[in-house]
């Protein structure tokens, strides 16, 4: 293994009381500075912007209207990138902000670009830390540029730049028969290696409040995975150097891999 995309969920970067986990984003960067220091090639695909938004305009509500939410994950994203920045600058490494619409998936000389750009900033040891460009992404009928979410934002990323694996960090351990918060005798996989109807039904609906996707955007994203023949861990980003145990063998989350 050798290229690595990194996706964290909101859940693992904002506390309950909706303030930024500066811990869990500490963790992460001392993690990733670490893995580019044993040579490792990564990409960090995070979401956290509008919630970062949030908390900076000190609000108590969420964004009503699209160009409210647009405003505000502007605003959040600054603030992020700002984080990131200092916390990866402690461990002396450099990062970049990429912001990706569509465009990059229809477009043949956007992706070109987009493809260059990763591997110039890989040449170069920088971690690009990528995200949907809210402010311009539109989820019109007749001209869609939103990837829908990060998770599969994250997928379409790892095929794009032919990564060597995917590690989906969420608020959970895996992907469980059922929703575990519903059923507490729902039990872990520890290997997906198709899609089936079976999985899709156990994925339910959306996830907690401040994640978007849930888990049938992670199934979603598993099947782009897939259609690539790549392959993709599901863990606990609770504590972000988890991604040192996986990269280390371990036994950890769901490995969706084909057979
Ligand atoms: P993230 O913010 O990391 O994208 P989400 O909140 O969108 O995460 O999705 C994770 C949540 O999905 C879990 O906390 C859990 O409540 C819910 N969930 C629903 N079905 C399942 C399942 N079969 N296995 C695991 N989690 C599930």
């Amino acid at each position: 293994l050798k290229r690595l995309i990194i996706k964290v969920g909101t859940s693992s970067l904002m506390l309950p009381n909706g303030k930024m986990n500066l811990t869990s984003i500490d963790q992460l960067a001392f993690t990733l500075s670490a893995l580019v220091n044993q040579g490792y090639e990564v990409i960090l695909v995070s979401s956290g912007a509008v919630g970062a938004g949030i908390q900076r305009l000190g609000w108590e509500r969420r964004p009503k209207t699209i160009s409210e939410q647009q405003a505000v994950a502007a605003i959040g994203q600054a603030e992020l990138i700002k984080i990131y920045s200092q916390r990866f600058n402690h461990y002396n490494q450099q990062t970049a902000q990429v912001l990706l619409t569509r465009d990059i998936v229809d477009y043949p000389e956007s992706r070109k670009n987009v493809v260059n750009t990763f591997n110039s900033l890989l040449e170069l040891g920088v971690v690009p830390i990528v995200n949907e460009n809210d402010s311009v992404a539109v989820d019109e009928l007749d001209h869609q540029t939103k990837f829908g979410d990060n998770d599969k934002l994250s997928a379409i990323v790892a095929g794009l730049t032919d990564a060597d694996l995917l590690i989906m960090l969420s608020d959970i351990d895996g992907f469980y028969s059922s929703n575990p918060n519903l059923s507490p005798d729902a039990t872990l996989y520890s290997e997906i290696t198709a899609i089936t109807p079976e999985l899709e039904a156990a994925a339910g609906g959306k996830g907690s409040d401040f994640g978007t996707g849930g888990m049938s955007s992670k199934l979603d994203a598993a099947k782009i995975i897939f259609s690539h023949q790549q392959q993709m861990i599901l863990a606990n980003g609770q504590n972000p150097t988890i991604i040192l145990d996986i990269i280390a063998g371990k036994t950890i989350g769901t490995h969706f891999v084909l057979p």
